[in-house]
Order: C-alpha cells, then sequence, then structure tokens
C-alpha cells in the first residue's frame, strides 16, 4: 500500500442501526455501513476507508469537524494489516462509540480507526469467572452479559454509554465502580500491528486516567483491542436489579434526551464539578448552539446545531467561572482533539 491506498476516492455510504440492546444505548450509536458496491481498498486489506468523513456522525455531541481519514476494519487481523502498511508519520487516533470525545470544527489530521465495526467478539472464558470482551463492544453489553452468566461487579458498565476500549482508556467507573478494579488483563496493538498482552500492573492507573508506564515513545503508540474481565460469582437477579436501579438514577438526573458527552469535568477531590459550576449560576447558559444542562451542571448539551467551538466555550467559561469563584482549577474529563477552524494549514 499503501499510501496510495490513502488517497482513494470516498464511497458512498448508508446508515444501518445494529444495536439491539435492552439497555439504553444511545441514538447516536449507530454503525455506518458501506454501500454494497464499495470497493474494498486493497488486495490485503478488507475493511473501509473513508475520506473526510464527518466525526459529528460518531460522536455522541454530534458536533465538530471531519477526519482526514477514518478506516473500519474488517477484524483484529484486518487491522493489524492496516497499521503496519501506515505511514509512519501518519497520527492515528482510535475511537470507539465518541462518548468522551470533542473534535474541534477544523478538523482532525490523521486516521481515525473505529473499534466498534468490527472488534465485537465477547464470551465467558472457559476457566469461568472471566469475561473476554474485544475494545469495540458497548460497556452495557459487558453488564447485561456479566448478569446473564452470574457474574458480579461489572452492572456500573450499563451506565457508561461507550465501547470497552474506551472504557479502559478512560477507566470509566460511576457508583463505585471502576473499569480497571476489574480488569484481569488486556491485549493491546502498536503502531506495528503487534499484539501484546499486559496486566494492570504495566498502567498507572488512577481517576478517568491511564498510563503505559515507562514506556517512552509507545506511550501514545499502543491502544486497547481486548479486555479480560475477572468478576465474582453472584446473582444475576440482583445484578439486574442493580442496573435497573443504576439507569433509572441516571434518567432522572441526566439529560439522556439531548446530545451530551456524559460529565465534562472531573470531579475534584472532595467537591462535585456539578456544584461548582451550578453555585456559579452557569445552569442554562448557552453559546450558539450548546447549553450547560439545566438538568445537570457537569452537562453540556448540543441543543440546537451546536458547534465544536459552541460547546468549547463553555467548556472554558465554567472553567474561568469556578477559577474565580473558589479558586479551583477544573480539570477536562473530555477529550478534545482536533483543530478549531482556520488553524489548518498553519505553521
Ligand atoms: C450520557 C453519558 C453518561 C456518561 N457517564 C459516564 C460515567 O458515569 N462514568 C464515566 O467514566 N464516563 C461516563 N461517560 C463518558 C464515556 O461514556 C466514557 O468515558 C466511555 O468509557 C468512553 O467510551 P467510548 O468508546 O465512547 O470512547 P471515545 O469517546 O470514543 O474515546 C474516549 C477516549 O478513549 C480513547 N480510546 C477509545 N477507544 C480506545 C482503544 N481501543 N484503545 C485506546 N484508546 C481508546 C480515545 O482515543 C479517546 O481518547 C458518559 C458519557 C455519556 C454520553
Amino acid at each position: 500500500m499503501k499510501t496510495a491506498m490513502l488517497m482513494r476516492a470516498p464511497r458512498e455510504l448508508r446508515a444501518t442501526n445494529r444495536h439491539s440492546s435492552a439497555f439504553i444505548l444511545p441514538p447516536w450509536s449507530v454503525d455506518m455501513r458501506i454501500a454494497d458496491d464499495a470497493m474494498p481498498i486493497g488486495a490485503d486489506l478488507r475493511g473501509q476507508l473513508r475520506h473526510n468523513e464527518p466525526m459529528a456522525r460518531h460522536v455522541s455531541w454530534r458536533a465538530g469537524g471531519v477526519v482526514d481519514r477514518a478506516y473500519m476494519p474488517a477484524d483484529l487481523a484486518d487491522l493489524q494489516e492496516f497499521l503496519r502498511g501506515l505511514p509512519a508519520a501518519e497520527p492515528v487516533h482510535f475511537v470507539g462509540l465518541g462518548s468522551n470525545l470533542l473534535v474541534r470544527d477544523g478538523g482532525l489530521r490523521g486516521t481515525v480507526i473505529f473499534t466498534h465495526w468490527a472488534l465485537k467478539q465477547f464470551r465467558v472464558e472457559t476457566r469461568g469467572g472471566e469475561i473476554y470482551a474485544e475494545a469495540g463492544v458497548a460497556s452495557p453489553k459487558v453488564a447485561r452479559f456479566a448478569a446473564l452468566h452470574d457474574l458480579a461487579g461489572a452492572e456500573f458498565l450499563a451506565g457508561i454509554p461507550g465501547t470497552v476500549g474506551g472504557a479502559l482508556a478512560m477507566n470509566a467507573g460511576c457508583y463505585g465502580g471502576e473499569t480497571w478494579n476489574i480488569v484481569a488483563r488486556v491485549r493491546t496493538i502498536d503502531r506495528r500491528g503487534q499484539l501484546q498482552e499486559r496486566t494492570p500492573a504495566h498502567y498507572q492507573i488512577d481517576y478517568r486516567t491511564v498510563v503505559l508506564k515507562a514506556e517512552g515513545e509507545r506511550r501514545n503508540e499502543e491502544w486497547f483491542v481486548a479486555a479480560n474481565f475477572l468478576l465474582p460469582r453472584g446473582s444475576g437477579d440482583e445484578s439486574r436489579r442493580k442496573i435497573k436501579e443504576l439507569l433509572e438514577r441516571r434518567i432522572a438526573t441526566q439529560p439522556l434526551n439531548q446530545p451530551n458527552a456524559g460529565s465534562v469535568f472531573r470531579n475534584p477531590k472532595g467537591d462535585y464539578a456539578a456544584r461548582l459550576i451550578e453555585t456559579c449560576g452557569l445552569k442554562g447558559h448557552a453559546i450558539g448552539g450548546a447549553v450547560i444542562s439545566p438538568k445537570h451542571a457537569n452537562f453540556i448539551v448540543n441543543r440546537d446545531g451546536a458547534r465544536a467551538a459552541d460547546i468549547e466555550a463553555l467548556i472554558e467559561l465554567a472553567r474561568r467561572a469556578v477559577k474565580e469563584k473558589f479558586g479551583i482549577e477544573l480539570e477536562c474529563e473530555v477529550k478534545i482533539i482536533g483543530e478549531a477552524t482556520g488553524e489548518r494549514g498553519k505553521a
């Protein structure tokens, strides 16, 4: 390949919703399929490549710019092959369901790999008590699958509308549960397409952050392709009860009917970002089409065709207001990537 392959023209696309989870999966968890007449992008590759793909289709905020290239691998072997052939200078971004992501309006340089396109296998391991799930599996599916097999401790994942890969990258958690508390080991892939087995000991794991230890250059060049979750025996009925309760609490307290990305800021030690923002009087404050949710002040919703810049301006406004009133520096939980409009081409 492969540089030449990256230059091919985009194909016509159509959308199909292939998620049928009974749990609350957001309306934006839609898989995009290639039209039947789409050609494979190369002899060895079986996935699909798109150019100038609008990331607003793939992030829960439903806003933001395009990525130069997007690759939907056919399976893990195909992903390995694709990564092996990428030019060394090509920036690579792994994206799950985009439920914690904002891509600036000027777009994203490089290639996005969408894991939920193909890395979707999950099963109970023969040794029992372990669930193997690939990075593209939706986290709520893992919660439901664990309950089905009378395994306890994964219920919290039902409330996190991303993929296993995203949950690993973010150490996602809620209601006392945290992803890495139930991880036995993970499988990763690097830029050369090589797979690695790693354990939690290989990572520095904190509240909503996970960093590969002492790997120098490789730190940002290795991504999750699967995890084994180790779960104690429990009662499926009890797990389903917990899941139902957790989802009801979310519906009551979060603006789930409007595009959002969950909590925008991490909670500072001993306090809540939502309380601080609300005390600054910012609930309901709007910039462009984006609004600080009147229901939950740590949520910014896309009320009406918001640009990524509107959302980012609200984030900055909330951060400044909290700093001025309380002297507390709020840290973003959502990942903001890409270039602002007009930045493209600047040295
Ligand atoms: C309504 C709502 C409620 C939410 N509630 C919670 C909550 O209670 N607790 C919580 O922690 N989060 C919550 N979130 C945020 C979000 O769902 C989680 O962070 C989730 O784990 C992100 O998964 P994703 O697949 O959408 O990741 P994305 O948004 O696609 O990506 C997030 C980050 O992970 C990286 N990433 C994705 N996949 C991989 C991979 N395979 N390998 C390496 N890096 C990868 C991306 O590059 C990016 O930096 C909520 C979001 C919404 C919209």
